[in-house]
């Protein structure tokens, strides 16, 4: 088996051009650090050949866990070739870290990807140049356009075989003098160590500590690294790492100029104009906020709600349907309450909301790959440092409101630890897309504009994250933030692709939940409801076990307003699945209607506080799983605890300021 590695920058379209090779489907998007840990699969068409998609990175030193995931792959593992893939419309960054690549040893093929987009702004790549240039076969791709792939493949799959890699050495002057010397002084004990010794050489010089400590250099070899840092220093008049990096870019600077042409396009223009105005102090967050309510609007307004509402009375059509069916075929009562109740109720209940999260999906999706969402990243920043983030912690929470598991392990791009630890404790405040149906049918129940409630809700959890963040920030998360840098990508038209595949994977998770952990909690709920401790068929669910659990539990929820143990009931269930809490209410009321659930509150304070307490209590079991396994036990127990304490005391202020003002 022949194993392929892909690196690139972040934002250089190398998971497109790996859902191409190989047939998956990883999240793309025009977002700077999606992918966090690396996959691998076997090639499309060629079972015998696996390639690995290594997270995004700038360059190869060890200071985040992107790099460092990388960096330890390639020299502990080594695979047979890389494939080495390159924005050709911003090839010296993708440069700098080729030729850290190439001091590696490895044989390596280079991938100019988006050629369509030099192309169509009129540029020109010479590849035949850059093939001689840097010393491995280089071509121009476009992973959208799906050109040149074939030539990248082969290409890559002949290097791998013939194990052949770049002698190329581009430092000159005294950074040249100072690695010739530094190599020839740790070659032995750093190929011992499976580091090249070009690779060490440059590192060393560059003041990388982790590999002083892998090395374990000896005094003299030591001493004589702080010469030749002194000599170079001295030399160019600046500190010895500025100096190695300078040098590295004169090499790529004159090769860039000779191999490629770059047409000032006007779109250049239009995209800085556009960015005056995006990311403008005074513009910027007003623009922001504008953009997140339409995306609302859209969402969760008529055309959300008509559509939601079609769902529904589909299900009710198919929930008569059935219950005829069997009727007609006489089957017994409580397998036929089983069947509507416990699965088409359940299951129904939630199936009915796919087109509000769609459309919230389509809309997100758009926004993230025509580039705009990297600009809010960039103006919430400032927002963000306030409350002891930063910018970094954007991606993350944006990823929140679609599932809370992937966002805490997307926190992981945060580079310093005690941010991280802030943004995963943080996360439950956005809400999921699984609360949704919960809270889009107590809008729909209890007020007259349901879309701005729901909006409402939302920015009231994200306004009590930000209170919570105030206090964490002043009491047991103190330090400054690390400064944010993220480069602007590109505005692009989002591609119709990309977004077709989030959606489908979206609709496929959400479809995949709602017939596995709703369909099961439905039915244990249906179970529950149908029987008594001695398992006796009761006559009314008031007499069964479930309500004599929820029964006794209830009493912890009387400050807050409601009594009914059915309610009780679908918060428990609530911890398996957010979902859940809907579904639990509607198998218990046999109905997924606002009515039948308003039923339940003795006053609409209560229903008002227990809508809050359902957005804000602890995440669902799945999402306490990532937090453990990201950070500890200790923490997600802390998390748990934490989130319940806020959710209690905020329902309980709205159960009191509702009866207050009523
Ligand atoms: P990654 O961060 O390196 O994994 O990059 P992605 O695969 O997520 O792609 C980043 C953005 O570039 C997305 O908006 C893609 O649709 C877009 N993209 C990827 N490859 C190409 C290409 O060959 N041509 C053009 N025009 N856009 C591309």
């Amino acid at each position: 088996m022949l194993r392929l590695a892909l690196i690139g920058n972040p934002n250089s379209g190398k998971t497109t051009l790996f859902n191409l090779l190989t047939g998956s489907r990883a999240r793309v998007g025009n977002f700077p650090g999606v992918t966090v840990e690396k996959t691998s699969r076997a090639l499309r068409g060629r079972p015998d050949v696996e390639l690995t998609d290594l997270p995004g990175v700038y360059s190869l030193s060890p200071y985040t866990a992107e790099e460092l995931v990388t960096r330890d792959f390639l020299m502990d593992e080594r695979p047979d070739a890389v494939i080495n893939i390159i924005d050709c419309t911003a090839a010296e960054r993708g440069l700098y870290l080729t030729l850290q690549l190439l001091s590696l040893g490895l044989p390596t093929v280079v991938a100019f990807n988006m050629a369509d987009e030099l192309r169509a702004g009129g540029g020109r790549i010479d590849t035949g140049v850059f093939s001689k240039a840097l010393g491995v076969r280089c071509i121009a791709v476009s992973a959208l356009q799906r050109t040149g792939i074939r030539a990248l493949t082969d290409a890559a799959v002949r290097a791998a075989r013939e194990g052949s890699a770049s002698a190329l050495f581009p430092y000159t002057g005294a950074c040249a003098f100072a690695v010739r010397e530094l190599r020839g002084a740790v070659a032995s004990i750093s190929e011992a160590a499976g580091v090249p010794s070009l690779f060490a050489a440059r590192k060393l010089l560059e003041g990388d500590a982790p590999l002083e400590t892998r090395l374990h250099l000896t005094a003299a070899q030591r001493a004589l690294l702080e010469r030749r840092r002194a000599d170079v220093a001295q030399a160019v008049g600046c500190d010895c790492e500025s100096a190695m990096i300078d040098n590295v870019y004169r090499f790529i600077t004159t090769l860039c100029q000779t191999a490629l042409q770059r047409a000032a396009s006007p779109a250049v223009k239009l995209s800085l104009r556009a960015d005056r105005l995006l990311t403008g102090r005074w513009t910027g967050l007003p623009i922001f906020a504008a953009v997140m309510a339409l995306v609302f609007y859209l969402t969760f307004g008529p055309l959300g709600r008509g559509l939601s509402e079609l769902a529904g009375r589909g299900v009710d059509w198919l929930a008569q349907l059935l219950e005829t069916l069997l009727c007609d075929i006489n089957v017994n009562s409580v397998l036929r309450a089983l069947v509507i109740d416990g699965l088409v109720r359940g299951v129904g209940s939630v199936v009915s909301f796919l087109p509000t999260i769609a459309i919230l999906f389509t809309l997100l999706s758009m926004l993230e790959d025509s580039g705009y969402m990297a600009r809010a990243a960039f103006i919430t920043d400032r927002a963000l440092s306030r409350i002891g983030l930063s910018g970094s912690s954007f991606a993350p929470l944006l990823l929140g409101f679609g599932c809370t598991v992937p966002a805490v392990m997307a926190a992981r791009t945060v580079p310093d630890a005690r941010s991280r630890r802030l943004t995963v404790l943080l996360l439950p405040f956005v809400s999921c897309s699984a609360k949704l149906p919960v809270l889009a049918l107590f809008a729909a129940a209890f007020f007259r504009r349901p879309a701005l409630a729901l909006f409402f809700l939302y920015t009231a959890s994200i306004a009590v994250g930000i209170l919570a963040a105030l206090v964490l920030k002043k009491t047991l998360f103190r330090a400054a933030a690390s400064p944010f840098v993220m480069e602007l990508p590109p505005y692009r038209l989002p591609a119709l692709r990309t977004t077709v595949q989030y959606i489908r994977q979206r609709i496929g998770d959400f479809v995949r939940k709602a017939f596995s952990v709703i369909l099961f909690a439905s039915l244990v709920v249906w179970f529950l409801q149908t029987f008594d401790f001695r398992l006796r068929l009761v006559a009314s669910p008031a007499d069964s076990m479930l309500a004599d659990i929820g029964g006794a539990l209830s009493v912890l929820f009387y400050p807050l307003g409601w009594r009914d143990w059915r309610l009780t009931a679908a918060l428990i269930t609530g911890l398996t699945a957010k979902e859940a809490v809907l579904s639990t209410l509607a198998v218990l009321t046999g109905a997924e209607t606002g009515v039948a659930v308003s039923a339940l509150f003795p006053s609409v304070p209560a229903a008002a506080a227990f809508c809050v307490f359902v957005l804000l209590y602890p995440p669902c079991a799945a999402a306490m799983a990532a937090v453990r396994r990201e950070t500890s036990g200790r923490f997600a127990l802390g998390l748990f605890a934490f989130q319940t304490a806020v959710a209690y005391l905020c329902a309980m202020l709205v159960f009191r300021v509702g009866l207050w003002l009523s």
